[in-house]
């Protein structure tokens, strides 16, 4: 008799007795905040809510201004125009990452250069930065994937001695710290995002971080049809064009970027939950990757010592099919699933060869000339460790997974005990 999951055995988690821990978490909270804001008739930008939102949001992050916007695509949009980067301009990327990381370079017809990563904490390789540089880099943007740190102090680094600009996507890194300073906090700027997924969520939103206040006049500007701020703007009242330009009367263009009260008002309320819920994933995280390191043919994601918060994300491990009798990781990751009643997936696909990265789809936008094009091309960079993530060793899981109890853990590695064990009822 089989005993997997996968093929009608006894599943190691029962979902339908026994369910995950459930994401996105409210509570009475945000139905009173919600309400309030309904109640008002204050319920687009510049409003109490988000007024105090921001406020709240740098006070963590422990940087001078914090700026709301639409999502974190956006995000990093505006600070690489906040920056001035554009038309001429390289920036460093890595090649494992969402797609938006490198599609908003081309959004502002700058260069996306991508780096591969480090086979250990699956961010970019400061190493590779070192060789992608040339005259015409500006930035580099690198990503805290799953939750792991990239390597601050090397990136750091290599910016100041290039002369460059950073930006965090740290899109999955909300509260993390690194050698005691909060992700979004260590370069020019940093970029969060608040779409459903992430640690922090009002469906969707996002804000940029920064300790530069001329960056952030920019950052307000440009997520506000190019208006400059104004303290007398924080009353919520939309007042006209005139009373916001710069001290010569100048202004940008831009659009509406914009997110509104209700959002606002969710974040508020998240925010005062992801202390307790980050410490709770990262006792998880560290709790199950100690427990990875005893089951043959898995390993955890490194954590550097210098992670002082860990800020665990989607919780994502390393598998070795040749220490896991050969088993595919396909059969693997699938079976997983049905012992635990949870998706697995693989890694994001690498920007070398991934189908939402594709910016050849639009030459009426994209193609400003041949030179251009042709650089653009996400095929010409090679990224070998990323695409061995991608296709054999990645194991990635929703971050509800660390949300409940070391029980869960203890049943997470008992589900990957058992593949090992019955491996065999799987090449069949
Ligand atoms: C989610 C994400 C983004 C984009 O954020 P959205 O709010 O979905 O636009 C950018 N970078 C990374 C690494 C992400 O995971």
């Amino acid at each position: 008799m089989k005993k997997l999951a996968i093929y009608g055995g006894a599943p190691c988690r029962d979902t339908t007795k026994n369910p995950w821990p459930k994401w996105p978490v409210w509570g009475q909270e945000e139905e009173v905040a919600l309400i309030e804001v309904l109640h008002s008739g204050v319920w687009s930008y510049n409003g109490p809510k988000e007024t105090e939102f921001n406020r709240l949001f740098a006070e963590y992050t422990g940087v001078k201004h914090a700026i709301c916007t639409v999502n974190g695509t956006i995000t990093l949009q505006i600070a690489l125009e906040a920056l001035g980067i554009g038309v001429g301009d390289e920036v460093i990327v890595p090649g494992l990452t969402w797609q938006a990381t490198a599609a908003t370079v081309i959004d502002v017809n700058a260069t996306p250069i991508l780096v591969d990563v480090s086979e250990d904490t699956w961010c970019i390789d400061p190493k590779e930065i070192e060789k992608a540089i040339t005259p015409k880099t500006k930035a580099i943007i690198p990503v805290h994937l799953y939750g792991a740190f990239a390597d601050m102090d090397a990136v750091m680094a290599i910016a100041k001695k290039h002369n460059l600009y950073v930006i965090e996507d740290c899109a999955h890194k909300h509260g993390g710290e690194w050698n005691g300073k909060k992700a979004g906090s260590i370069g020019d700027i940093g970029s969060f995002s608040y779409q459903l997924s992430k640690h922090l969520t009002a469906g969707e939103g996002g804000s940029v971080t920064t300790n530069n206040s001329e960056l952030a006049d920019k950052l307000d500007a440009l997520r506000n049809c190019g208006r400059r701020p104004e303290a007398a703007t924080l009353e919520g009242v939309d007042k006209g064009a005139g009373d916001y330009g710069d001290d010569d009367g100048n202004f940008i263009q831009s659009g509406n970027l914009r997110i509104t009260e209700f959002q606002a008002a969710i974040l508020i309320e998240g925010l005062k939950r992801l202390p307790a819920q980050n410490a709770n994933r990262d006792a998880n995280g560290e709790y199950l990757n100690a427990l990875l390191s005893e089951i043959p043919g898995v390993s955890a994601i490194a954590r550097d010592k210098r992670e002082t918060k860990k800020a665990y994300f989607n919780f994502a491990f390393r598998y070795h099919k040749n220490d896991f009798k050969g088993l595919s990781i396909e059969k693997f990751r699938s079976a997983l699933e049905a012992e635990l009643g949870i998706v697995v997936d693989a890694s994001y696909e690498p920007l070398n060869n991934c189908s939402l990265y594709v910016p050849h789809t639009k030459p009426s936008r994209h193609k400003l000339n041949d030179a251009y094009w042709k650089a653009i091309d996400p095929k010409r960079f090679s990224l070998p460790v990323c695409e061995r993530i991608f296709q054999e060793e990645s194991v990635c899981m929703h971050h509800k997974l660390l949300m409940g109890t070391k029980a869960d853990m203890d049943l997470v590695a008992l589900a990957i005990e058992k593949i090992y064990t019955h491996a065999e009822e799987l090449m069949d």
